[in-house]
């Protein structure tokens, strides 16, 4: 077990193993992620933001530490992490880089959706082969060779929020599938080797529907295949999400990272699959925090060696961003320790609640880490500016943006399921 560590080493485990109770195996993956993000991550973070690049090399190098392969199952000769020890271990990565963490965050859920949820849901046998021998397909691409996988679902409608069948489409052809389709803020968009598109089956003349959803990996150099739009965003500029266009793209059946249906039962079963967009914003949070500790003890690297920690009103900016920090820690490890199949309805609320607390109460953490820390800390070449400009990005992502959130909350604390007031 590791030793917790000093809280004021600004590479302190957001969630020290002894106090969450963390085992070894969980506390060493996770310290292996902040390790990785400290010595490889953080070095070459500004250069891409600045250039809005895609950190490929990141991945090389993820290849190489086995981090590629965190989530897929030990039987398939990954690393098996689950839920729980993967949140925590992208929340270290994403101190050191947001957009790689996040980058990172669409890769693994290929692994985990295909990997531990679909071990979690029914399945018949045959299905439940089929798919075993179809993942070990991708797992062996990933394992093997350093594939890396994207994950563009949204469309800019209402299907990434999950109101209405994906408009990107496959139709069943002899031995797979034509997709067409067009995706937008497609991260990794050109530097992925395989784009995981969500799209509806729908043969010729049928309707389209939610329950059809079928997750395709598209090879990036399939003919049909192009990337399209520039990309200068005011955030998270180096996950390079450009618009995807697919043409006519046929996939052969083993194409498929969920047998038909999964897709649609886990979104249904196992939502807190959507969370896993919040341990970047997480880690985001942290990473303000610990840089207005540094900064007013006067011991960032790259600021001059000025205290300022003695002013009354920088010690109660802090205690407030800490406790603000607390509250969103305490609550997201509980979410993401309870994630798992058929969550009671209470437990749903708790991961909107957690999901809506990590990503305003980061950027409200790095805003108000700017006020304190003061105009030099704003300059672009110590991180926290960055940080923050990537903060602001966490709120929008669907499909639990904060307003959905907000929106399903309020929504279902009030009404039970086909409730209504007629
Ligand atoms: C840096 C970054 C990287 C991204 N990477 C990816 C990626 O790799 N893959 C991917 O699929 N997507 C990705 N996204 C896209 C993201 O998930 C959203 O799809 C995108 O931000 C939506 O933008 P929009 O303006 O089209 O939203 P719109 O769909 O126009 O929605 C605008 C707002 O309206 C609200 N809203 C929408 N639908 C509803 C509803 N049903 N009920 C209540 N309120 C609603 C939401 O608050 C939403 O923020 C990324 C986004 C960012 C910022």
């Amino acid at each position: 077990m590791q030793a917790d560590i000093d809280t004021l080493d600004p590479d302190a485990p957001i969630f020290a193993p002894q106090a969450f109770r963390l085992s070894d195996r969980e506390a060493d993956l996770i310290a292996k992620s902040r390790r990785f993000g400290r010595h490889t991550l953080a070095p070459r973070a500004a250069n891409h933001d600045r250039d809005a690049t895609f950190p490929i090399e990141n991945f090389r190098d993820m290849h190489r530490e086995g981090l590629l392969g965190i989530c897929i199952p030990h039987e398939h000769g990954g690393s098996g992490a689950d839920f729980k020890t993967y949140c925590l271990a992208a929340a270290e990565m994403a101190r050191y880089c947001g957009s790689t963490a996040l980058s990172w965050n669409m890769h693994v859920c290929s692994t985990l959706w295909s990997g531990a949820l679909a071990d979690d849901l029914e399945m018949s046998a045959a299905d439940r082969d089929a798919h075993r021998a179809r993942r070990d397909i991708h797992y062996r691409r990933i394992l093997d060779n350093g594939a890396v996988y994207s994950q563009p679902f949204s469309e800019g409608g209402a299907a990434a929020a999950g109101g209405v069948a994906f408009g990107t489409e496959a139709r069943p052809v002899d031995g797979g599938f034509l997709v067409n389709g067009r995706k937008i803020f497609a991260s990794l968009s050109g530097a992925a080797d395989y784009y995981g598109v969500l799209c509806t089956e729908r043969s010729e003349g049928g309707a389209a529907s939610r329950r059809n959803t079928l997750y395709l990996a598209i090879p990036a150099d399939a003919a049909g295949v192009s990337v399209t739009g520039d990309w200068d965003p005011l955030g998270m500029r180096a996950t390079v999400s450009r618009t995807l266009v697919l043409s006519d793209v046929f996939v052969p059946e083993t194409a498929m990272l969920l047998p038909r249906g999964v897709y649609f039962l886990a979104a249904t079963r196992w939502p807190h699959m959507f969370l896993t967009l919040s341990p970047t914003y997480l880690g985001l949070a942290q990473a303000a925090y610990d840089f207005t500790i540094a900064y007013l003890r006067g011991e960032m690297p790259g600021a001059l060696p000025v205290k300022r920690r003695m002013f009354p009103t920088k010690q109660i900016a802090v205690a407030e961003m800490h406790i603000q920090l607390e509250q969103t820690k305490a609550l997201w490890f509980q979410a993401v320790s309870e994630a798992g199949a058929n969550p009671t309805k209470q437990q749903v609320l708790r991961a909107y609640a957690a999901q809506f607390s990590v990503m305003e109460n980061a950027l409200a953490i790095a805003a108000k880490a700017i006020r304190t820390c003061g105009g030099q800390a704003m300059l672009k070449n110590l991180a926290l500016e960055r940080i923050f400009r990537d903060s602001r990005c966490g709120s929008l992502m669907l499909p639990w943006t904060a307003e959905i959130c907000l929106d399903r909350i309020g929504r279902e604390a009030l009404y039970e399921t086909d409730e209504t007031d007629e």
